[in-house]
């Protein structure tokens, strides 16, 4: 078993997310693209964040190095005192069915599974006996105002719902950090306000700390703290407003 199972206990006064000087190049052909310059990130504990900025800016790529899907070139990525940067794959493993619940998207629902089992796998997986997983995920779906599909099949749910059975999910092993990669980009008006409404309240509701890139102003507005990200860099939100000053780093 990883040595990372060992929880490091948070002190009081330190961010629970501190990203410093982080670089992230691809490297495609004989180009190669700077997508992160040395990004600088600090995020409290049971704080929420919206992220916006230009498609193919990189806020997949920050959100995945964050989330342990992804490797950083160079920086450090710490996480409840925990240097994640230089895990090996299990452990990162480890680290992201602990501490990360992800909402994408599309919400990669397992088609063959009901709305009720879609959510208890990941706790049962990660070994909560069966009969607690599935009242969790019960729990979590009547959360997400789901009581009545807990027997649905994805493809007997809306496009709003699939979402909602997506963000319970992303709760069921009691996350430290949500983090959510334009979890609402594939919804109407009406469905995004109720998906992202219940995915800040669940945030709120449970302590997360809440990571959302999106394009969206109804949802940025509603996370404590904004950022664009921007040239490789990390600024306050609002590119279209930005004075030709320098591109600051704003933390928390
Ligand atoms: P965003 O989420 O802001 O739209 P991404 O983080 O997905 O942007 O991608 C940032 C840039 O990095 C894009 O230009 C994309 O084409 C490039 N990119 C992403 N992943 C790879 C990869 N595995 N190899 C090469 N280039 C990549
Ligand atoms: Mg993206």
């Amino acid at each position: 078993m990883s040595e990372f199972v060992t929880v490091v206990p948070l002190v009081s006064n330190q961010p629970l997310i501190c990203v410093k000087e982080l670089v992230k190049t691809y490297v495609s052909g004989t180009e190669t693209l700077n997508i992160l310059q040395g990004i600088n990130f600090n995020v409290e504990k049971g704080c929420s964040v919206a992220i916006s900025g230009q498609s193919g800016s990189g806020k997949s790529t920050f959100l995945n190095i964050i989330g342990g899907l992804d490797r950083l070139d160079s920086g450090t990525v710490e996480v409840a005192g925990q240097n994640i940067s230089g895990l090996c794959e299990t452990d990162l493993s480890t680290y992201r069915q602990r501490r990360i619940g992800f909402v994408f998207q599309f919400h990669y629902l397992l088609k063959d599974f009901t709305a009720l089992e879609n959510v208890m796998l990941p706790a049962y997986m990660a070994g909560m006996p069966k009969k607690d997983a599935l009242e969790k995920a019960g729990i979590l779906l009547g959360e997400m105002k789901l009581g009545g599909r807990l027997g649905h099949f994805p493809s007997q749910l809306s496009g709003g719902e699939r979402q909602r059975v997506a963000v319970a999910r992303a709760m069921v092993n009691d996350p430290d950090i949500i983090l959510a990669d334009e979890p609402t980009g594939n919804l109407d008006p009406r469905n995004n306000a109720i998906v992202a409404e219940l995915l800040f309240a669940g945030a709120e509701k449970w302590g997360k700390t809440l990571i959302v890139v999106t394009h969206d102003e109804t949802i940025a507005c509603r996370a404590k703290i904004r950022y664009s990200l921007e040239n490789g860099l990390l600024g306050p939100d609002g590119a279209s407003t930005h004075t030709g000053a320098p591109f600051m780093e704003k933390l928390p």
